[in-house]
């Protein structure tokens, strides 16, 4: 497989990407790659601003938010939140530091979901007003009920409220556009900045998005696709117990080895999985938090 991306044409228009954050879960380093030891660390749940000249502000996930708490109160749900301890503030769900950097929820004309697990979907129920893109059998599955979602590692809460009319799916399936190596591609605005890339695997319907600035700037955010940079880099998986957590687990490892490699052929491209506690570091660079 050629996994060298097409350049990026000149007319492209150019887009503006802020990387943020919105809460921190605690895990062990041994759950996110096998062979680590088993300290506890904090990983964050990456979110990100896209300012498109045309098509206005974009978000790619939302992070968790502050209702994860009053969504996993009561059991069986709060044996969510005894699985995965999370840490957040209102201050830091994704509408507030929006509004700090005066944007409001108005002002966000599109938000895009990788898929619907509680650190991605979490501040959903903040875009209203939003056109909400998610994979058409992500959100099919999302129907099913709140038990059923809760074994499968998810918050049904957080996003039963979404409005059907703002919601548009996206058909990978019935996609013809190629882009490079990907097959089944969605080109967004039809104007080769963003690309929609399935990365299924991880659950059902899980997409990255690729993010063309310049030939010198370009962006794969990979979601779940991997825990850590390093889990494709050096071909290893998480823990047992993470491994078995994923909605087709040969399927979502059957994407390192494509990873690594358009890495490496492209190396202006900047992979970034949304939990990887170095691309906080790196990004975010928020001194008073120690991860
Ligand atoms: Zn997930």
């Amino acid at each position: 497989m050629k996994m060298k991306l097409p350049s990026v044409p000149d007319t492209t228009p150019e887009c503006k990407l802020t990387i943020m954050n919105a809460g921190f879960c605690k895990t062990k380093r041994s759950h996110l790659i096998k062979g680590a030891d088993s300290t506890d660390i904090s990983i964050p749940a990456l979110f990100f601003l896209i300012e498109h000249p045309v098509h206005g502000n974009i978000l790619f996930d939302t992070g968790y938010s502050t209702r994860y708490f009053e969504a996993t109160k009561n059991f069986p749900f709060s044996l969510m939140n005894k699985m995965t301890p999370v840490q957040i503030t209102e201050k830091e769900n994704a509408i507030s530091q929006l509004l700090e950097m005066n944007v409001t929820a108005r002002q966000i004309q599109t938000v895009i979901l990788s898929h619907l697990h509680a650190d991605h979907a979490g501040g959903i129920a903040d875009f209203n007003d939003s056109t909400i893109y998610i994979d058409k059998k992500e959100w099919r599955y999302g129907r099913q009920s709140k038990l059923k979602l809760l074994i499968n590692g998810y918050l049904k809460h957080l996003f039963e409220n979404i409005n059907p009319s703002s919601v548009k799916l996206l058909d990978f399936e019935d996609s013809e556009y190629s882009y490079g190596p990907f097959l089944r591609t969605i080109d967004l605005f039809k104007d080769n900045t963003i690309i929609l890339v399935p990365l299924p695997g991880h659950s059902i319907g899980q997409f990255g998005l690729l993010l063309n600035i310049s030939n010198q700037e370009r962006y794969f955010l990979i979601a779940d696709s991997v825990y850590l940079k390093a889990n494709y880099q050096k071909n290893k998986g998480g823990s047992i117990l993470s491994r078995i957590a994923h909605y087709n687990r040969k399927q979502y490892e059957s994407n390192f080895p494509m990873l690594k490699q358009l890495e490496m052929m492209n190396p202006n491209l900047i992979i970034i999985p949304s939990h990887d506690p170095d691309m906080y570091k790196q990004y975010i660079n928020d001194t008073k938090v120690r991860l």
